[in-house]
């Protein structure tokens, strides 16, 4: 059965929760123009939520908009024009915030160029809910309550755990640990290897953004670890297999390399995801790195060159990095 005759028929037995509920999943799995606009009704008569006109006006709005011209001339498209006539006068908004239970603080965006599912993005204390700019505002709320509580109950950042207070990792470059602040913002310190970061005082870690926000504060400063830590490595393994280098850099950047050789030696950049790897790994991925400066390619002379240079081990290290499926820990996106 349909969503929308499932709500249809809890609706009409005057179950408006169970019936809301219905409609919201047709809504957010499809947009479906009944589901919109008999939720429409929910908020515009007040059946199971309290009297809403400027939601019933978005959701009529955005029923109409998503159909046919042929649509428009049937009974409902009639029923959704006259219920439109009548809201007038009620104002028509591009954004709309809202808080939602298992979810949290949600803003909807209405945006041009949006793909036809809505796209999630995190802020500090809210998530952010991008839509097409002829969809009701609403679709953005639905999509959110649908879908964010799963995701945010498989949501981990290290592969098995979330961020909690007091959360420790502790590798070979950095000890990295998680705890509640004693003020409104995130704030974050590096000393040597030891990382904190602290969330808001009253941040609930249940919601995925806060789990999120805290996850862009670690990787901020593991981007200064690395800068700090990374470069000796390099230098010291550069000298030993008697090699050199010009630069090392660490980028903030997102990428899906863990380290790349520009120019031969001219300069090496090594990815935030680096600095996450034991020891021997990050020497490794050095003597891979320099074994660029003299083949440039991914061919067998190339691991001819890399093993003359660095032995066997590193080598075997170097094939293996990312097939651990241990490293790195944290996953940034
Ligand atoms: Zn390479």
């Amino acid at each position: 059965m349909s969503y929308f005759k499932a709500g249809q028929e809890h609706y009409l037995k005057k179950e408006y929760k169970e019936a809301m509920d219905c409609f919201i999943h047709g809504i957010a799995e499809s947009d479906s123009i009944a589901c919109l606009a008999w939720l429409g009704s929910c908020y515009e008569y007040g059946l199971g939520v309290p009297e809403d006109l400027v939601v019933a006006k978005d959701l009529y709005a955005g029923a109409y908009k998503v159909m046919f011209t042929s649509e428009r001339r049937n009974e409902l498209g009639t029923w959704i024009q006259e219920h439109l006539e009548r809201l007038k006068d009620i104002p028509v908004y591009d954004t709309m915030c809202k808080f939602i239970e298992g979810v949290g603080n949600v803003k909807v965006i209405r945006r041009l160029e949006t793909p036809y599912d809505p796209q999630l993005r995190y802020n500090l204390d809210e998530l952010v809910v991008t839509i097409q700019s002829r969809s009701s505002l609403y679709r953005g709320f639905a999509f959110a309550q649908v879908n964010v509580p799963e995701m945010a109950r498989t949501w981990t950042c290290d592969g098995e755990r979330r961020f909690f207070d007091g959360y420790t990792l502790d590798t070979d470059l950095f000890s990295l640990k998680v705890l509640r602040g004693k003020t409104d913002r995130y704030t974050s310190s590096l000393d040597g290897r030891n990382c904190h970061v602290y969330f808001p005082q009253n941040a609930n870690l249940d919601y995925i953004y806060i789990q999120q926000s805290i996850l862009k504060k670690v990787r901020n400063l593991l981007v200064k670890r690395a800068q700090v830590a990374l470069p000796p490595i390099l230098k010291e393994v550069a000298d030993r297999i008697g090699t050199t280098f010009q630069n090392c850099e660490v980028t903030s950047a997102v990428r899906d390399y863990l380290a790349y050789n520009y120019g031969q030696g001219k300069k090496i950049i090594f990815s935030v995801d680096a600095v996450q790897l034991p020891m021997d790994s990050v020497e490794a991925l050095c003597i891979h790195e320099l074994t660029h400066n003299f083949v440039t390619n991914h061919s067998s002379d190339f691991y001819n060159k890399m093993i003359e240079l660095g032995g066997e081990a590193p080598y075997r290290r170097d094939q293996n990095i990312r097939y651990k499926g241990k490293w790195p820990y944290l996953k940034f996106i």
